[in-house]
């Protein structure tokens, strides 16, 4: 297995873990873009969401859900944002599926 976000789930590499559930796992970012920056994970590797299917529908609603949890927990009531990098444009350096949770600040936008 050679993929840092399932050695992260396995718990070969250690993490700051923020939440867990049968089908995702939640940490803190190592490198946070803001006061609260989160990675929302699923526990099946899916190398990004390009590569999702039908199948996985449940599983994305999941993730997104996870991260609203996730956002009230961490009192982001003035708001956040849930991003997923997808292939070189879109930025995405670890190739396994992931939603970055970001609040704390006003965050911009375009986000370049
Ligand atoms: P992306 O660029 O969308 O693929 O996001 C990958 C994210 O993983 C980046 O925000 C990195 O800071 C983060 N990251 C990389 N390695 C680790 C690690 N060992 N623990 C926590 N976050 C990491
Ligand atoms: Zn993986």
């Amino acid at each position: 297995m050679d993929c840092l976000f399932c050695k992260i789930i396995a718990g070969a590499i250690p993490s700051s873990k923020i939440h867990e559930d049968a089908l995702c796992y939640a940490f803190a970012d190592i490198h946070p873009q803001a006061p609260t920056h989160v990675l929302i994970v699923p526990r099946k590797h899916i190398a990004s969401l390009a590569e999702a299917t039908p199948e996985d529908l449940t599983l994305l609603g999941h993730l997104q859900a996870t991260a609203a949890a996730l956002a009230r927990q961490h009192n982001l009531a003035r708001g956040y944002r849930t991003v997923i990098n997808t292939g070189d444009d879109g930025g995405q350096t670890v190739h396994h599926l992931h939603v970055h949770l970001l609040g704390g600040r006003a965050l911009h936008w375009p986000p370049g």
